[in-house]
């Protein structure tokens, strides 16, 4: 199932040029409405559940409800995102309740360089990044 935002939790991340949601979503699926300060999902279907928006909201106002194979109804799955780590929340259907705390990266964010061997590579080239030239040398990928 998507996100859902609870619109009275949402305080539209106090009027940002850009939301922590809309910042955070791969899929560029949350959306603010201006005039209610409100963040919503603009296409549910598109949204892969992927939780980066539940993780990042400041207010834990967005929820994902998982499908019930996952998360049988009645029961909840909610991550609380730390400075250095992640702690989710397992509610069951018969109230019991488990946490499990998971360290999280260590990288200030925006300083990861994944990919250094792009630096001056052409773009909008067709070779891919791996490949030489002649688009056919398969280099071996460096790792970081
Ligand atoms: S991150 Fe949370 S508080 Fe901020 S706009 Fe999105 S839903 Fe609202
Ligand atoms: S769960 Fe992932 S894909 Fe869906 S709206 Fe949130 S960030 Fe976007």
């Amino acid at each position: 199932m998507p996100s859902f935002v609870i619109d009275e939790k949402c305080d539209g991340c106090k009027g940002g040029d850009k939301t922590a949601c809309m910042y955070i979503c791969p899929n560029d699926l949350m959306v603010l409405d201006p005039n209610a300060m409100k963040a919503y999902n603009q296409e549910p279907n598109q949204c892969w559940e992927c939780f980066s928006c539940v993780k990042i909201c400041p207010t834990q106002a967005i929820e994902v409800r998982g499908y019930s194979d996952f998360v049988p109804l009645g029961s909840s799955v909610m991550p609380m995102l730390g400075t250095e780590d992640v702690m989710w929340t397992c509610k069951f259907r018969n109230g019991l309740i488990k946490r499990f705390k998971f360290p999280i990266r260590t990288t200030p964010e925006g300083a990861a360089n994944a990919y250094p061997d792009l630096k001056g590579k052409d773009l909008d080239s067709e070779v891919l990044s791996t490949e030489e030239a002649d688009g056919y040398t398969l280099k071996t990928p460096q790792t970081v």
